[in-house]
């Protein structure tokens, strides 16, 4: 490496306070990031006047003009030549404002914002006053004075040339597909949702409105009328709460759509504390419930109204205020996910519809039809099932093998009409309980074995932790006492077999065949018919290990039969890329020249359907089923399952496949879509 003459060494350039109009500008295209974001804001400062009507007009997908009048309070007069500036509210004065804030907006940012970014032309009139005022801003200040003019009861906002003077975005933009198609959708979120107000939504030009609602007590009503009748008339209402300070204090109600809805996509439309929001950890929690128990129906329509005390939720982490933080975020989406759950396995049963299978996930052995020995609930016994999460959850002292209740084919065939999950629950657990195969010696070592092995450290770690998600696809992140662990699943479920294939050896279900099997042969036709194009040369080794099992020395047999059976369903990654990391661009459809130049930002907008259309749909969506179900089994069949068997050995120590990576005490985080 050469070192330059010193006189050469360049001066450090010199820090100076940026212009205050570039500062404006810069946070301007943060907060108003393409044109539905600008409704979003206005719409709202509409919601925050009390109005009981609220009309938008576009024109451009919103680059020539965004028009919202409303009939709320309108603005005083003496407060218009400040209206537009940085930091200038009407709903927050001191911080702690915040924790109590019923408001949508309280940053004072989105109007100035907008007069950076585009033309602003404001005309209002508040109650009493026999003539409204216009007045017209740019760069957060009046450009004259404000004129006297007939006005309607409320308050006009009109945007004209948005992004005018930013280039890059504008073009990206126009290239993009219509905004307007993102506006409508977030209109008709907003419809559902306030159903005390009038909205409509309207292409500039257009005879017809694309929303229109009448305020309507019934919510039922106001979906029909946003989203029509085919998914009115599949909806179940849906009602959950807590108020236990120690877990989670909320209610929800909703709406979500039953096994005859069937849609490409989830739509879900979620608000909370009145705020309408993003939260991928409940979507997801949601879809994978349906893929679970409506698999045809398995992109549901959801509505959902989630109320938290306002000092539970920190409303002050986004710019856009998209995103808000919970208090015990785990806990709540857990509990809504056990009783979308159960509704819609009650729905399952008491109508007729056509059967639905439930396909078992490939990483998971299924239960076979005479694995679970039904008994008819005690007498008295609702017929209730008891959701999924409370079967599963972490609690260490839960009884065994509940996870057994997930793997059933089809519901009605196990759960008859009178028995109850509590049954099952108990047959699984006699299973369990079975006296282990002691009678082998060679197992027995084996056991023995795995007993000595087993380290107290890592044992006290699986048993008490809790999940918390994966972290990438091979590793999830695990919290025990205040450290989180990443912990190595595909090491862990293929030690989990290994251990339950030896436990349980001789109580799985047995065929008898009249003549032996030559196993070795079938092995190695079964794995060559498998992978006949994949490398073949390497797979041969690996191919001749599993079908040379050690066939004729008893322990080493079964030892080795054993690790085959733990190795093959040890729950490896799908084979298609993931789509919620880095794997998303395999599913990018090859397009030559073209590119989004927004800096990703796009996908922060409520529906990301210009993008979208960039993607192999179907094969994307295969893949988010799969490393959804994969993810849910993890959490709710491998991690509950080692909690109750895993002895893990001393090497797990040292392997890699746990590794402590920081301490604190608690996360609870909701975050949007992207
Ligand atoms: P914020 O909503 O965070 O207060 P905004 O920049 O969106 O900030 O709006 C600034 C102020 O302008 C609001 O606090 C409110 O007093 C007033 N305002 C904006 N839009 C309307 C409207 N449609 N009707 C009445 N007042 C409005
Ligand atoms: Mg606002």
């Amino acid at each position: 490496m050469e070192i330059e003459p010193a006189e050469e060494v360049k001066e450090p350039p010199r820090i100076h306070r940026l212009d205050e109009s570039v500062v404006n500008r810069i946070a301007a295209g943060e907060v108003i990031q393409r044109p539905v974001s600008a409704v979003k804001e206005l719409v709202e400062n509409s919601l925050d006047a009390s109005s009981t009507s609220i009309s938008v007009l576009v024109k451009d997908g919103g680059l020539k003009l965004i028009q919202v009048s409303d009939d709320g309070h309108g603005i005083r007069y003496e407060d218009l030549p400040i209206l537009c500036e940085r930091h200038t509210t009407s709903k927050l004065s001191k911080y702690e404002d915040l924790q109590s804030i019923k408001s949508m907006g309280f940053r004072g940012e989105a109007l100035a914002s907008m007069t950076y970014v585009g033309h602003v032309t404001v005309t209002t009139i508040t109650r009493g006053q026999l003539h409204g005022y216009r007045v017209s801003y740019r760069d957060g200040v009046m450009e004259n004075e404000p004129k006297a003019c007939a006005a309607v009861k409320g308050t006009q906002i009109v945007i004209e040339n948005l992004f005018y003077n930013m280039v890059a975005r504008r073009k990206t933009l126009q290239n993009s597909a219509d905004d307007y198609t993102k506006i409508v959708d977030l209109l008709s979120r907003f419809a559902i949702h306030h159903i005390d107000v009038s909205f409509s939504c309207r292409k500039h030009g257009a005879a017809r409105a694309d929303v229109h609602s009448v305020a309507t007590p019934s919510r039922l009503n106001a979906i029909r009328s946003v989203y029509g009748l085919s998914v009115a008339q599949n909806l179940i209402k849906i009602e959950a709460s807590d108020n236990d300070p120690s877990s989670s204090v909320f209610e929800m109600d909703g709406f979500i759509s039953n096994s005859n809805y069937v849609a490409k996509k989830t739509t879900m439309v979620l608000f909370i504390n009145d705020r309408l929001v993003e939260c991928t950890a409940l979507k997801r929690a949601l879809e994978v419930v349906y893929v679970a128990t409506l698999p045809k129906a398995s992109k549901p329509f959801i509505y959902m109204s989630i109320t938290l005390p306002p000092e539970h939720v920190d409303v002050n982490v986004h710019p856009t205020k998209r995103e808000v933080s919970l208090l015990n975020q785990e806990v709540i989406v857990e509990k809504i996910q056990s009783v979308v759950e159960s509704v819609l396995r009650n729905s399952n049963e008491s109508r007729t519809f056509q059967e639905q299978t439930v396909e078992a996930t490939p990483s998971v052995p299924s239960v076979t039809n005479n694995d679970l020995h039904l008994s008819p609930s005690p007498s008295g016994s609702k017929s209730q099932r008891v959701p999924v999460n409370k079967i599963v959850r972490t609690d260490s002292s839960d009884p065994a093998g509940r996870m057994h209740a997930y793997l059933y084919k089809n519901p009605q065939k196990y759960l008859g009409r009178d028995s109850s999950l509590t049954t099952v629950r108990s047959s699984v657990r006699q299973r369990r309980n079975l006296k282990e195969t002691a009678d082998l010696t060679s197992i027995q070592e084996l056991i023995n074995d795995i007993d000595r092995k087993c380290h107290s450290g890592l044992l006290d770690i699986v048993r008490q932790s809790t999940y918390i998600g994966m972290a990438d696809d091979v590793f999830a992140l695990l919290q025990h006492n205040t450290h989180l662990y990443l912990a190595n699943v595909v090491n862990l479920s293929k030690e989990l077999m290994y251990q339950q294939v030896l436990r349980r050896f001789a109580h799985f279900n047995a065929i008898q065949l009249s003549e032996p099997a030559p196993l070795q042969e079938l092995i190695m036709l079964a794995l060559k018919e498998e992978d006949s194009d994949l490398e073949s040369n390497e797979n041969d080794d690996l191919k001749k290990k599993i079908a040379e099992v050690e066939w004729e020395e008893e322990k080493n047999c079964f030892q080795s039969l054993a690790a085959a059976l733990g190795n093959f369903y040890a729950m490896h990654p799908p084979m298609l890329p993931n789509p919620s990391g880095k794997g998303l661009e395999f599913y990018r459809k090859r397009k030559h020249g073209k590119h989004t130049q927004d800096g990703g930002n796009s996908c922060h907008v409520a529906d990301g359907t210009a993008e979208e259309d960039e993607f192999e749909h179907e094969l994307l969506s295969e893949a988010e089923t799969a490393w959804a179900q994969r993810e849910w089994s993890i959490q709710h069949v491998l991690f509950p399952s080692m909690r109750l068997f895993l002895k893990p050995p001393n090497s797990m120590a040292s392997n890699g496949t746990f590794v402590r990576v920081a301490s604190l005490e608690k996360l609870y985080k909701i975050f949007e879509r992207c």
